[in-house]
């Protein structure tokens, strides 16, 4: 791909990284593909080393690339990161255009968002799996489950491209539930409360009541400062789009690995 774009192509692997950003450097390499996290370390072994940086532009895949790790990548080392999303059984499913701002659906691949439960279509706004088919005649795939959670973007994309976008990783289907039908993923409580004002742990759990779920998310204060529950039943009904009841419990209720929902719900047997 990358020749036929006309680049030169040098290969690595994970592993002696002092050598590979020698030789990235002595070849003028100016872009890169791989995981971020590798790209991470060549280019701080390169600074260490005191190796001219020249990369200037990233394929990332292969890995989460968290807020933190693009900003690192971008602003401390110049280097312009675009993400790429794919599965080793899918190949390339979607990549960042330079809106960087959510995954354009590959061409040639044919994209769904299913319920996990259900396995309806969700509509736009709603997280659910992404399901890939693809019509290659020598390696097809019907409706094959990533495992990955996304949604589609219901808004158009800045550079003009009319493909639907993905709207990034949202997490794996095996660590959300179903609450009155709805699929609620950490993720989407962690949207809503981590960094919130006078938050310092919370816990989701689910509970049923006349045959109805109940959906509570205790928060532990932090320090002498109380939180607006209000405000955050608010953004928690934003993220889940759920009804949900918060509550205040004392300090040092939630442990500090405590999973971030349980699912309290008594099971019929089978
Ligand atoms: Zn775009």
């Amino acid at each position: 791909g990358l020749r036929a774009v006309g680049g030169g192509v040098g290969a690595g692997g994970v592993g002696n990284t002092s050598a590979q950003a020698a030789f990235a450097s002595q070849i003028g390499a100016a872009g890169y593909v791989g995981t971020p996290q590798f790209l991470l370390a060549l280019l701080e072994r390169g600074r260490e080393d005191g190796i001219p940086a020249t990369l200037r532009r990233a394929l990332v895949s292969g890995a989460p690339l968290p807020l933190d790790l693009r900003r690192l990548l971008e602003e401390g080392h110049g280097v312009s990161v675009f993400q790429a999303y794919g599965t080793a059984d899918a190949g390339a499913i979607g990549y960042e255009c330079d809106a960087k701002d959510g995954w354009h659906v590959a061409p040639g691949i044919v994209v769904e968002v299913l319920d996990p439960g259900t396995r309806e279509p969700c509509k736009p706004g709603e997280p659910g799996e992404v399901v890939v088919t693809i019509a290659n005649p020598v390696y097809p795939l019907v409706r094959f489950g990533t495992g990955d959670l996304s949604t589609f973007r219901p808004d158009g994309c800045d550079c003009g491209r009319t493909s639907p976008r993905l709207a990034g990783f949202l997490g794996r289907t095996g660590e959300g539930v179903k609450v009155r039908g709805m699929f609620v993923h950490p993720r989407q409580l962690a949207e809503a409360l981590k960094g919130a004002p006078g938050v310092r742990r919370y816990q989701g759990s689910v509970t049923e009541k006349d045959h109805r779920d109940v959906l509570v998310v205790a928060i532990e204060a932090r320090g002498d400062r109380q939180p607006d529950l209000d405000e955050l039943a608010a953004r928690l009904r934003e993220t889940t789009r759920l009804r949900v009841d918060v509550r205040t419990v004392e300090p040092a209720t939630i442990p500090e690995d405590a999973p971030p929902i349980v699912d309290l719900r008594e099971r019929s047997p089978g």
